[in-house]
């Protein structure tokens, strides 16, 4: 009898371990064929390309020690499943579900196809704690706010039973194809940009799960405190590796709940976890969260158009230190820090009164993290148009948050050297310096550091009549 192979169709799960998809299949089938689809398709932002890249060659290298590797294909992924198909001995094809409208529809339809075509097709949950329509409130409906939700999730993972490390083994196909195979590379045109945003990360599924212990063993106890700190490192700095796939947020649940860390500083950082799924929840339940409102009467919000600020925006130059080193880490690391998201998150949208589209858009090119679901959710909280937002009056003040959080000025410095010549106490608002202070100091505003581009309390009062104008 001919053996049977099954497809496993790699997406945002770029793993061996705790892929449950690639666990039902191989006990289904007597060899997996791995594959991978560039689907020109999805949206993807240059620095995710790079991540992307790389993280499909250290796949490919773990499949090689396996004897086998990663089928890699450019083009339409219905088109090139319809070819791989064909293969008479080709009898299952398997995934990981994912969770925005365009994948959807395309796995339907997909689905369907091979239904027809009487290919057994069945997809997991590889990607989210728990999936959105499995968390109900008491009306039956989705959660609009996050405790609730959490609460619930919670309380659906305690019953769940964590799994040790899975060890199962894989048999993979291991012979050629006869068929036209794409090679790992992509085509990223600011290779220099993108060299510079690779060299701060080790990227993978064996990084991933080295992260997540060395994390553990050494920040989580001082998570709780340490978060909000964007001058030293206390968060785990796992989005990107989750985002791919590499690591899974179930792995990452059962090793924290596991772990011997104290009780706040553990609950801490699950529901961070947790915010994860309620960006999927929201992003399943407002399938247009990326272009709309949730908040209708944002519609009519009296945005301003000022390509100018904009690119000082992008640029770090916008006078205010806080928000300019924010904007110089993301374009240095492809990552920006989750307190300094929002301060320019709330730059952006309130006193630059910048709609808040411009901030998904650049967050999207250039964070190695880029999702779609938190990146949707993260704007919409921060500019107040959520389902569970911020509320718009709650307006950063940029001097206060870097003075509590950044409260030397080290991370403001790291990213903007000429600040090294001030003292701590001008260091979030320089523009404080007397000439005399300027002299004192050997430090030239509007020199050696651009002068504000915005009144923040003027641009405050802005935005509030903004609001209350929306709200009548
Ligand atoms: C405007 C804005 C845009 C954002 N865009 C993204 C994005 O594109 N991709 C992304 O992964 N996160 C995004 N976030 C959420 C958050 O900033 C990052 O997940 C976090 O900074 C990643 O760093 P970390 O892994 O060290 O986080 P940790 O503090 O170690 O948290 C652990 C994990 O929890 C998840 N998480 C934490 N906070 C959030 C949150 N608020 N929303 C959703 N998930 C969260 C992430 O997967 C993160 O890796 C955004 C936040 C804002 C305010």
């Amino acid at each position: 009898m001919s053996k049977k192979i099954g497809v496993h169709w790699f997406r945002l799960d770029l793993r061996l371990n705790d892929n449950p998809s690639l666990e039902k299949l191989s006990k289904e089938v007597d060899s997996v064929l791995p594959i991978y689809i560039f689907d020109e398709n999805i949206k993807i932002g240059q620095a995710s390309k790079c991540w992307l890249e790389k993280s499909l060659e250290k796949l490919n290298a773990e499949l090689n020690k396996l004897e086998s590797k990663l089928y890699v294909f450019k083009g339409d992924s219905k088109k090139i499943i319809g070819e791989i198909i064909n293969n008479k001995n080709i009898s299952h094809v398997f995934w990981n579900r994912l969770y925005d409208k365009k994948s959807i529809k395309r796995d339907k339809d997909i689905k369907s196809f091979l239904i027809n075509k009487s290919i057994v097709s069945n997809t997991f949950n590889g990607y989210l704690l728990t999936e959105p329509w499995n968390i109900k409130n008491k009306s039956g409906s989705f959660f609009k706010v996050f405790t609730p939700f959490w609460k619930t999730n919670f309380e659906l993972l305690k019953e769940k039973k964590l799994k040790k490390k899975s060890s199962s083994k894989i048999l993979f196909y291991k012979k050629k194809i006869n068929l036209k195979e794409h090679s790992l590379k992509i085509n990223i045109p600011r290779k220099k940009w993108m060299n510079k945003i690779l060299s701060h990360w080790d990227i993978g599924e064996q990084s991933a799960q080295l992260r997540l212990k060395n994390f553990i063993k050494n920040k989580l106890n001082n998570y709780g405190s340490g978060r909000d700190r964007p001058d030293i490192e206390f968060t785990s700095r796992l989005s990107a590796h989750l985002h791919f796939g590499e690591i899974s947020p179930m792995r990452v649940f059962s090793d924290v709940m596991n772990s011997k860390i104290d009780g706040d500083n553990k609950q801490k950082y699950l529901s961070e976890i947790g915010w994860r799924d309620f960006s999927y929840n929201l992003l399943f339940n407002y399938p247009e969260i990326t272009e709309l409102p949730i908040q209708s009467k944002f519609l009519k919000f009296p945005w301003l158009k000022d390509s100018n600020s904009i690119k000082q925006w992008k640029a770090g130059k916008t006078g205010v230190p806080i928000v300019d080193a924010g904007m110089k880490e993301l374009y240095e690391m492809g990552w920006m820090h989750n307190r300094v998201r929002m301060i320019v998150g709330s730059f952006l949208t309130k006193n630059l009164l910048l709609h808040w589209k411009n901030g998904e858009n650049w967050f999207f090119d250039t964070l190695v993290d880029a999702d779609i679901g938190s990146n949707a959710a993260g704007w919409q909280w921060i500019s107040g148009s959520g389902a569970d937002a911020s509320p718009y009056f709650r307006i950063f003040n940029p001097i206060l948050q870097g003075k509590k959080f950044d409260p030397k000025g080290d991370y403001v410095r790291k990213y903007i050297p000429s600040l090294n010549k001030i003292p701590d106490k001008f260091v979030h608002s320089p523009w404080e310096m007397s000439v005399d202070d300027q002299k004192k100091y050997n430090f030239n505003l509007g020199k050696d550091y651009p002068l504000p581009i915005v009144d923040l309390s003027e641009t405050r009062k802005r935005a509030l009549a903004a609001f209350k104008s929306i709200s009548e």
